[in-house]
C-alpha cells in the first residue's frame, strides 16, 4: 500500500507538464483572474500528510489556510479515512428524500449534543453558501405562516456591510463586499445593511476600549424604527471572515442579540467560518452565550474533507412548519446530495476526534503560541494592524502605516507575500492585502513558529 503510494509522487517532468496544460486549457479556478493564473507557476497539490500538502514533483509545504479553512485534524487522519472506508463498503449516497440513512441520523444527534443551547434540528445541505440559503428561506417562511397577520409583515432580512455568506445569489443578496458582489445587484433581493465593528478603521473614529461599541446605534435605530417588517439578522459572529480577518469587540454579538428579542427578529449565526473551533471555543457564539435561532455550519463540519453543511434550528421554529400537507406549511428545499452517506460519515467521525482527543482544550497553548509569535509583527513598517482570534488570524499590510492607507490594489502584495512564501514551504491565500493564518488544530507549536517565521521573512522581502 504505502510503496504504491510513494510510487505515484513525484510525477515525471512528462506527467507534470501535460496536468498544467490540461488544467490551464479546462479548469475555471474559483476567485482567480485567469489571465494571471495561466501566467504563475502552476503548483498541483497530490498529497496531503498532517499539517502539509504535498505537491506533484514531492515538495512539502506547511498548509497554513487548512485548504481554504476546511481542514480541522490535519490531511489523511486515520479515523476519518476509515470512517469513509467503512461507509463505502455499505453505500456511499442514498437519498433523505423519502428516505433515512444511517450516518445521517448518528451524525445529527452528534451535532445536537454539541451544539449551542437550545438547538435541536438538522437540516442538512452541501456547502456553506446552501447552509445560509436554508437558514433565510425558514425564517422567511416562519414569518409568513405566523399565526398573527400583523407578524407576516416581516419579510425583511438585514445583513452587514462587507459581509460574506457564500456565492449563490441569495447569500450573494445578504454579502456586502463590492469586489465580489457589486455586479449582481440587479439579480439581488433587497436587504437592510448596517456596519459591522472594524477597530481599525473605525467609522465612528473612536479607540475600542473606550468606545461602548457606539457603532451598534445604527442598528438600534433599524431595529426601531423597521422592526415590523424585519424578519432575520444574519451575522457571522465574531470575525467577518473574507471581509479581512475582521474581528468584533467583545459583547458585540452579545449586544445584537439582545436586540433581536427585543425586537422579534430572528438570529442567524453563519458559523461556517467560525464553527468547529476556529475561535478558540467549538462554536464561536459560544463565547458570549448566545444562542441562535438558526445556525449555519459547513467548512470544518466534515474535518475539512468533503462537501457537506447544516442549518440548525431550534423546538419552536420546527414546530412552525407542521400541519396537515395541504396547509403547505413543509420545508420545499432539498438538494440530490443532502446528507450524503460518506460525507456525514467523515463529519462523525471529526466530531468524534473533537470529544476523544480533546481538541479545544489541545487548541489552547496553540493559540497562546500564535499570540506571542504575532506581536513582533505589529513593529513591521508595512503591518498595519494584526487581528487574532484563536486560530483565526489577519495580518493587514498597509503602504503607509501612520495614515493607514492601503496598497493600491494592481500591486497585488499580499499575493506576492503568498508566492514567496510557497518557495518557502508555506502555503497561504491572503484576502487582498490582510495575510490570513488559520492552519490545522493538528500543527505543532514548532510548525507554528515556522509558518509565523517564514510569513514574518516574506512580509519583510515583499514590502
Ligand atoms: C466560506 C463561507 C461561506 C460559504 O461557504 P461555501 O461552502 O464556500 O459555499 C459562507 N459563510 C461564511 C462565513 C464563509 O466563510
Amino acid at each position: 500500500m504505502e510503496d504504491a503510494r510513494n510510487a505515484r509522487t513525484p510525477l515525471s517532468a512528462d506527467e507534470i507538464r501535460a496536468l498544467i496544460e490540461a488544467d490551464h486549457k479546462h479548469v475555471w479556478h474559483p476567485f482567480t483572474q485567469m489571465q494571471e493564473w495561466v501566467e504563475q507557476p502552476c503548483m498541483i497539490v497530490a498529497e496531503g500528510e498532517g499539517a502539509y500538502v504535498i505537491d506533484v514533483e514531492g515538495n512539502r509545504y506547511l498548509d497554513g489556510i487548512s485548504s481554504l479553512w476546511v481542514n480541522v485534524h490535519g490531511h489523511r487522519r486515520r479515523e476519518i479515512d476509515d470512517a469513509i472506508r467503512a461507509q463505502l463498503d455499505r453505500i456511499a449516497h442514498s437519498t433523505l428524500l423519502g428516505t433515512a440513512s444511517v450516518p445521517s441520523i448518528r451524525l445529527a444527534e452528534r451535532i445536537i449534543r454539541l451544539a449551542p443551547e437550545g438547538l435541536t434540528r438538522v437540516f442538512y445541505s452541501d456547502n456553506g453558501s446552501t447552509a445560509v440559503e436554508v437558514a433565510l428561506k425558514i425564517a422567511f417562511q416562519y414569518w409568513q405562516q405566523h399565526e398573527d397577520p400583523a407578524k407576516r409583515k416581516k419579510k425583511r432580512i438585514v445583513s452587514f456591510h462587507n459581509a460574506y455568506h457564500g456565492d449563490t445569489l441569495g447569500a450573494v443578496s445578504v454579502g456586502g463586499i463590492d469586489l465580489f458582489h457589486g455586479k449582481y445587484g440587479p439579480l439581488l433581493f433587497p436587504v437592510r445593511k448596517v456596519h459591522y465593528p472594524d477597530c481599525y478603521r473605525c467609522r465612528l473614529g473612536l479607540a475600542s476600549s473606550e468606545c461602548g461599541i457606539a457603532c451598534l446605534e445604527e442598528l438600534e435605530r433599524l431595529m426601531e424604527r423597521e422592526a415590523d417588517t424585519l424578519a432575520a439578522l444574519v451575522i457571522e459572529p465574531l470575525v467577518q471572515g473574507a471581509a479581512g480577518m475582521i474581528m468584533a469587540p467583545p459583547g458585540h454579538l452579545k449586544a445584537v442579540e439582545t436586540l433581536c428579542r427585543k425586537h422579534d427578529v430572528l438570529l442567524i449565526a453563519d458559523e461556517v467560518a467560525v464553527g468547529w473551533g476556529r475561535t478558540g471555543t467549538l462554536f464561536a457564539v459560544d463565547q458570549e452565550d448566545v444562542r441562535p435561532d438558526l445556525l449555519a455550519m459547513a467548512k470544518g463540519l466534515t474535518g475539512g474533507y468533503l462537501p457537506l453543511a447544516a442549518t440548525l434550528t431550534t423546538e419552536p421554529i420546527y414546530e412552525a412548519f407542521l400541519g396537515p400537507y395541504e396547509e403547505e406549511k413543509t420545508f420545499f428545499h432539498g438538494h440530490s446530495y443532502t446528507g450524503n452517506a460518506l460525507a456525514a460519515a467523515a463529519a462523525l467521525a471529526s466530531v468524534e476526534i473533537f470529544e476523544k482527543e480533546n481538541t479545544m482544550e489541545n487548541l489552547q497553548p496553540k493559540i497562546a503560541r500564535l499570540a506571542e509569535g504575532l506581536e513582533r509583527f505589529r513593529d513591521l513598517e508595512h503591518v498595519g494592524d494584526v487581528r487574532q482570534r484563536g486560530f483565526m488570524v489577519g495580518i493587514e499590510l498597509v503602504e503607509d502605516k501612520s495614515s493607514k492607507r492601503s496598497y493600491p490594489a494592481g500591486d497585488r502584495i499580499g499575493m506576492k507575500v503568498a508566492m514567496e512564501a510557497r518557495r518557502h514551504g508555506v502555503l497561504l491565500r491572503p484576502l487582498g492585502d490582510v495575510m490570513v493564518l488559520m492552519p490545522p488544530f493538528i500543527i505543532t507549536l514548532d510548525e507554528i513558529d515556522t509558518l509565523l517565521d517564514v510569513t514574518y521573512r516574506c512580509i519583510t522581502s515583499v514590502t
